[in-house]
């Protein structure tokens, strides 16, 4: 059965197949079309692009942006992203430049408990955009953790003793500036980010909708039943997009399978369909 998925990392930036070796893998798992979504990056679209061209794999540009939410950090997905957009291109060096800072910052923190670990080091496992599961990695490689899961647990997650939070726009800037450029604009793993009732989800999502936001990504890797059936409820209500994706990102999250969601279920073709139909009656292109 053909399959689909909307969320996957290369090492453009956090993930360990190389854009080229993802889409070997997509077609490995019988997924016949799929989004790249790097984190504050496009970089490994043309190689994804080509690959995919290939291997007769439907391709559709995409990148993973973080926002700020009243103090929580919330993720967006763009798809169709306009590459060529020189706005766009400036509001993603801005958000590598926030990352850049909050990195050094962590890293430093990690060297005042002790840590005998580099921005060297740390760079030394990325072969794009450096974040925490690079710091991770350097962490493990180091002996100072048994797996990433751990450095995150005791350093780099929101209660590590090394966590830093880092400059970001807000939700509705980062919705706004996407939109504005003409990418289809989709909330990622919304109980992943914020742990919110259904009437605060739907005060959120109309104020979103309302500037331009298309869908919410429901089926997550790390959404609970309840939680695809909230976000399936909520998307109902405010006539945005369900979507689905794996967030894929490689051995570092080993646990994740390209085309699978939540609850071990393929990702199936008509979260695209609906999505590519929302994008159509706006009047953009595919
Ligand atoms: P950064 O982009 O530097 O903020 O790092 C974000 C990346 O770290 C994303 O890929 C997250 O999924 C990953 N991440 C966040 N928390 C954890 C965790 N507890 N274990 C493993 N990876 C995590
Ligand atoms: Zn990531
Ligand atoms: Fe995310
Ligand atoms: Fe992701």
């Amino acid at each position: 059965m053909a399959g689909v998925d909307l969320h996957t990392h290369s090492t453009a930036s956090d993930g360990t197949d190389s854009p080229e070796n993802l889409v070997k893998l997509v077609a490995k798992a019988k997924i016949t079309s799929f989004a790249l979504t790097d984190h504050d990056t496009t970089s490994g679209l043309l190689e994804a692009e080509r690959t995919a061209k290939q291997l007769d794999i439907n391709f559709i540009p995409g990148c993973e942006v973080a926002v700020d939410y009243n103090g929580n950090e919330m993720h967006l997905l763009a798809y169709w992203i306009p590459v060529q957009s020189l706005t766009l291109a400036s509001f993603l060096t801005k958000l590598r430049d926030f990352r850049q800072k909050r990195n050094q910052e962590i890293v430093e923190k990690l060297q005042t408990l002790g840590f005998k670990v580099s921005m060297e080091d740390v760079e030394a496992e990325a072969s794009g955009n450096v974040g925490r599961p690079h710091m991770a990695l350097a962490l493990k490689s180091k002996g100072y953790v048994q797996s990433v899961q751990e450095a995150f647990a005791l350093y780099l997650g929101k209660r590590g003793t090394a966590y830093v939070a880092r400059e970001l726009y807000s939700l509705e800037q980062g919705v706004a500036t996407l939109v504005k450029e003409g990418a289809t604009v989709v909330l990622a793993h919304p109980c992943l980010s914020l742990n919110a009732d259904k009437a605060s989800w739907n005060a959120l999502l109309g104020r979103l909708r309302a500037l331009g936001l298309s869908g919410i990504e429901g089926y997550h890797s790390s959404h609970t039943q309840e939680q695809v059936r909230l976000c399936a409820d909520i998307a109902k209500e405010n006539n945005l997009v369900l979507t689905g994706g794996s967030d894929y990102h490689g051995l570092v999250k080993p646990n994740i399978q390209l085309g699978i969601g939540s609850l071990n279920m393929r990702l199936q073709e008509y979260l695209l369909q609906d999505l590519q139909k929302k994008r159509l009656e706006q009047g953009l292109p595919l």
